[in-house]
């Protein structure tokens, strides 16, 4: 396949660039400026797509563990060959500064590298009586990626390679906020895996209903907010596809007295308003000790106001922009209602975030700065929803069995962390808390050998580590007898 050119944007079915007779553009979350046309597919393109995955499914699911490996890290390596390119699409499209854009591109090659270290082998799980059994892994078929917008590229690559390795083709779906990368790395990818493998179809918002009721594709792994995905999982139902639904957060962050409290308080900071607190796994809640409360809190601050807010295209920025309009406005949502509900702003309110934001046209961008809230109760929607963006609540508590209870008071169950110095003290706080994923003086860092998954409303299944390739795979147990013994 020739060169990638960065400005053009087709769909990727059964190995070809196909572009639509209806076009739509997103817009550019720090200028407010609409990106380069792309597609809008149509129910026929869909259905396109998935014969092709269908036909191609039944040679790729026949290849080797190893040929599909190898395939996948030389794909892998092509993506950081065009690391540059990607993370610029990614700073126009998603809004995030570009250091982070390149980690973000980096970080593909890195879970390729790592979750093709794993395998599912058939394994002998009895053998007597003259019969072996055999437990296997089978790929399912045709699967549905359906990607959200906050890491584009990061999340993709894990549904493609959860489902190429383990020898299923798919079909992606980029959030219609941000298909420009996600389109891109299809197409790379038609170099390195034969046709109707990886296939990526752009459109708007009747794209993912088509695909979850699609009777052709037989898995839907979904990342989004957890109301989309209990729609996700509904309409699943009908054809009772497989899923994995990985959606929303309330991660509390629990601070034990003992801790160094600038350098604790500066990494807090980091974990919730990095990629302006758009990250599924972010801090959203923090819980700090009574006994230090007003030295950290105070810390915190210091902490947020130095990060920079800005364009990602600009030197030092650390936070770009909040993704689109919709998310601006939910956004400013939660701040009218901490106003209404009582929570005190310690930081982030002289800012008039309603005058900075002046339409998608007005060359302004969605930029809202940190936010840091005290007091406010913990049933408020501040302490209970996500709100997805630079808004971060604090309490205070006084005993360990209180906090505990706390911060498992929540429908959601994504991540959680503990920060303090006594051992364990701290390990048997992060042992009780209900979240699939919980951290021990750190946060949001994951590795993709470790299965990541939400608790409660935060998912169904996980992605990631052995658990992650299996829900790719129906199970057989497969009872083997050379020779047939009479039962009676
Ligand atoms: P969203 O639910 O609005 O959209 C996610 C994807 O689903 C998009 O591609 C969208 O077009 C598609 N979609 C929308 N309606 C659909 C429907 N009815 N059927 C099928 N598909 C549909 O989420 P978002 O705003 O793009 O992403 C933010 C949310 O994602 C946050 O709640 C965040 O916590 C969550 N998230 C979770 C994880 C995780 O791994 N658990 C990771 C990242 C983001």
């Amino acid at each position: 396949m020739t060169e990638l050119k960065w400005d053009h944007f087709s769909n990727v079915i059964d190995g070809k660039l196909v572009d639509t007779a209806e076009t739509r553009y997103s817009v550019n979350p720090s200028t407010g400026k609409p990106n380069l046309p792309v597609p809008v597919s149509t129910k026929d393109d869909l259905d396109m797509a998935v014969k092709a995955a269908r036909k191609a499914f039944k040679t790729w699911s026949t290849t080797s563990w190893e040929e599909r490996k190898n395939a996948l890290l030389e794909f892998g390596k092509a993506i950081t060959a065009e690391k540059e390119g990607f993370a610029k699409l990614l700073v126009q499209e998603q809004g995030k500064p570009m250091p982070f854009a390149l980690r973000e591109v980096a970080g593909s090659e890195f879970t390729i590298k790592t979750l093709c270290s794993l395998k599912l082998e058939d394994e002998v799980i009895s053998d007597e009586g003259g019969r072996t059994v055999t437990r296997r892994y089978v790929p399912i078929g045709v699967g549905g990626g359906i990607v959200p917008w906050n890491y584009p590229i990061g999340i993709m690559i894990v549904k493609v390679t959860h489902a190429l390795l383990t020898g299923n083709t798919i079909i992606c779906k980029p959030s219609p906020f941000t298909p420009y990368a996600n389109l891109k790395i299809a197409e790379l990818g038609q170099r390195f895996f034969p046709p109707g493998v990886l296939n990526c179809l752009s459109g708007d918002d009747n794209l993912g209903p088509w695909m979850t009721s699609h009777p052709g594709i037989d898995k839907i792994s979904f990342t989004g907010s957890s109301a989309t995905g209990r729609k996700v999982m509904e309409s699943c139902s009908r054809t009772l596809k497989r899923v994995t639904l990985e959606l929303g957060g309330k991660d509390p962050a629990i601070i034990l007295p003992d801790i160094d409290i600038p350098l604790v308080a500066s990494q807090v900071a980091l974990y919730a308003f990095m990629n302006s607190g758009q990250i599924c796994v972010a801090t959203k809640r923090v819980y700090v000790h009574s006994s230090i409360a007003k030295e950290f809190i105070a810390a915190l601050v210091e902490a947020a106001k130095r990060l920079k807010v800005g364009d990602g295209m600009e030197e030092g920025v650390f936070m770009g922009p909040v993704n689109n309009s919709m998310q601006y406005e939910k956004v400013l949502s939660f701040v009218e209602d901490i106003r209404r509900e009582g929570g005190e702003i310690v930081l982030g309110n002289e800012q008039d975030t309603k005058l900075r934001y002046k339409g998608k046209d007005s060359g302004n961008g969605y930029f809202i700065d940190p936010m840091i809230v005290v007091s406010a109760a913990d049933d408020s929607r501040i302490m209970k929803e996500e709100p997805f963006g630079p808004i971060l609540p604090v309490a205070t508590w006084e005993n360990d069995e209180e906090v505990i209870a706390r911060a498992n008071d929540t429908d959601l169950g994504l991540g959680a962390s503990v920060w303090g110095k006594d051992m364990e003290r701290v390990e048997k706080i992060a042992r009780r808390l209900e979240a699939g994923s919980v951290w021990v003086n750190e946060h949001v860092l994951t590795t993709p050998v470790a299965p990541f998954g939400g608790w409660k409303g935060s998912g169904v299944g996980v992605e990631n580590g052995r658990e992650g390739l299996v829900g790719w795979c129906n199970v057989q147990s497969l009872y083997i007898r050379k020779e047939v013994k009479s039962v009676l």
